[in-house]
């Protein structure tokens, strides 16, 4: 095919769940393309001599390379092609913020619309599934050290992947009675459902990972006593799961006042949590999001988004607040919230002001202003804040580890090696809270480092970060 008969391929759309009937369930709302529709899309790829695609994607997924193999039907073989990179494609090729990453880059975009590359990974690993095959590679033999991870989100999840196929014995200490960290308790079933969730916990007890729940190191053990009890390197992926407050009137101690990571937890754990009819969201992030479509789908009638920017400067994927929208949020922008009202203790309303756009901050976004005067008040049952999560540290107690200013673990840049020598961090506890395919990127970064360090090789000699040198 010429390049400009593939220029004339519109982008292809995957169908979904109608918003009436998605605000009732928890069903997965996006449904993957069919066969036909996969190939088609993969014939919009341009497969440029210098792929913009592999650097916008963290991990580096050889996308011209799997897509091409897609198009020639190669399934099995474009699957394993990115299997190269990632150690979840399934996960990522469903949440994923594309459009600041891979597609972000794509060369198709300037001109119009990107190649739905998020969409051709996730064609693979549904093929996968639906064909009955391996996702994960054949376990290898034990080297007789021993590894502990400390958190199961993905990035505790990838380094375990890789140091289990490199033979190291590895247990997952994990705080809550559930797998997953942020998968499971941060995004919810209808972006990602619980079976995929399950087919990367399957892979990693299938070749003899320990996963230990509901110890909380720092409370139950110390990481101290991890390396007493032999382990030889320690991974540290505790994420970042402290909510951030809003600092205003009324907001400790009223009830009606959750914050959002605890609120999904808590839903998501299958708690039944009441937070009334009308809720106030409080953020632009996908954290808000979720909270919002959340609340819906557990009976809540109306639903509003509060934000400081406009919906230009919402850090959140467009679709995520396409899909926000359709399902009847309203999001009530440039306006931040300055006081919860209260009666006997109880949650009436939210005292707000309006905002307007100043000069750009060092984010590059324009800065909300407040404009005097302008308060106003929204009645409502509940308010959940969602502006962002602080990692915390109880993991570290009774070890004087290096920290960074805002909390984060200090590592170094290229070998994710924290100020102790045999603990390696990544993730949201480096990075402060980010995205899955980061997390992963760092797995991968910390697996080879802790392999390096238990094997007495320098960590550093020969490697090239972006590209791996150990097979796993
Ligand atoms: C609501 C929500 C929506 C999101 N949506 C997206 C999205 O669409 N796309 C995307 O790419 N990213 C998204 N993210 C971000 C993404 O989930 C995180 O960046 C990612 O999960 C970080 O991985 P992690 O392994 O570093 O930490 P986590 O996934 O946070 O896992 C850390 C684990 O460590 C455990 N832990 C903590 N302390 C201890 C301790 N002391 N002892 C033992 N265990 C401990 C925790 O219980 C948790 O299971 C979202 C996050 C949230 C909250």
């Amino acid at each position: 095919m010429k390049a400009k008969e593939r220029m004339a391929i519109p982008r292809q759309y995957p169908e979904e769940l109608t918003p009436e009937e998605r605000v009732k369930n928890f069903k997965e709302v996006t449904f993957g393309f069919d066969e036909e529709t996969a190939i088609r899309e993969a014939n919009r790829c341009l497969q440029c001599k210098k792929p913009k695609c592999i650097q916008g994607c963290p991990v580096r997924n050889d996308i011209p390379e799997f897509i091409a193999l897609l198009r020639d039907k190669k399934f099995e073989e474009a699957y394993w092609k990115v299997r190269e990179t990632s150690t979840m494609p399934s996960v990522c090729s469903r949440v994923c913020p594309h459009e600041f990453q891979c597609e972000g880059a794509c060369v198709r975009g300037k001109k119009g619309d990107p190649v739905s590359i998020g969409m051709l990974e996730r064609y693979l690993t549904d093929w996968m599934v639906a064909h009955g095959k391996n996702l994960a590679k054949e376990c290898a033999l034990p080297n007789g050290k021993k590894v502990a991870i400390v958190g199961s989100g993905p990035a505790g999840m990838t380094a375990a992947y890789i140091l289990a196929h490199l033979g190291y014995a590895c247990t997952i200490f994990e705080a809550l009675p559930i797998f997953g960290g942020m998968l499971s308790v941060g995004i919810p079933h209808y972006r990602l459902p619980r079976d995929i969730i399950g087919a990367e916990l399957y892979s990693l007890k299938n070749c003899g990972v320990e996963i230990v729940y509901g110890t909380t190191i720092g409370l139950d053990k110390s990481l101290t006593d991890l390396k007493n009890e032999g382990f030889d390197s320690v991974f540290l992926g505790v994420g970042a799961h402290d909510s951030r407050k809003l600092g205003i009137e009324g907001e400790e101690g009223t009830e009606g006042v959750l914050h959002g990571v605890d609120y999904l937890r808590r839903v998501l754990s299958g708690e039944d949590v009441d937070v009334g009819e009308k809720v106030v969201v409080v953020g632009g992030g996908n954290v808000a999001i979720d909270v919002a479509r959340v609340a819906l789908r557990k009976g809540s009638k109306d639903v509003f988004v509060l934000y400081r920017r406009t919906k230009e400067e919402m850090p959140a994927s467009g679709i995520e607040i396409h899909h926000l929208e359709e399902e009847g949020v309203h999001i009530e922008m440039l306006a931040a919230p300055i006081k919860i009202l209260q009666e006997q203790g109880k949650m009436t309303g939210v005292e707000c002001i309006r905002m307007e756009l100043g000069e750009p901050d060092d984010s590059g976004r324009r800065r909300p202003v407040v404009k005097d005067g302008s308060n106003f008040i929204i009645e409502a049952d509940s308010i959940i804040p969602a502006i962002s999560q602080n990692v915390n540290h109880t993991a570290n107690k009774g070890l004087d580890m290096k920290l960074e200013s805002w909390g984060t673990y200090t590592v170094d840049s290229k070998t994710l090696q924290t100020s102790e020598e045999w603990i390696f961090a990544g993730g949201d506890d480096v990075l402060g809270p980010q995205t899955v395919a980061k997390a992963v990127y760092q797995g991968k970064v910390a697996a080879e480092s802790m392999h390096r360090y238990m094997q007495g090789m320098d960590l550093c000699e020969g490697r090239d970060l972006n590209c791996y040198m150990v097979d796993w």
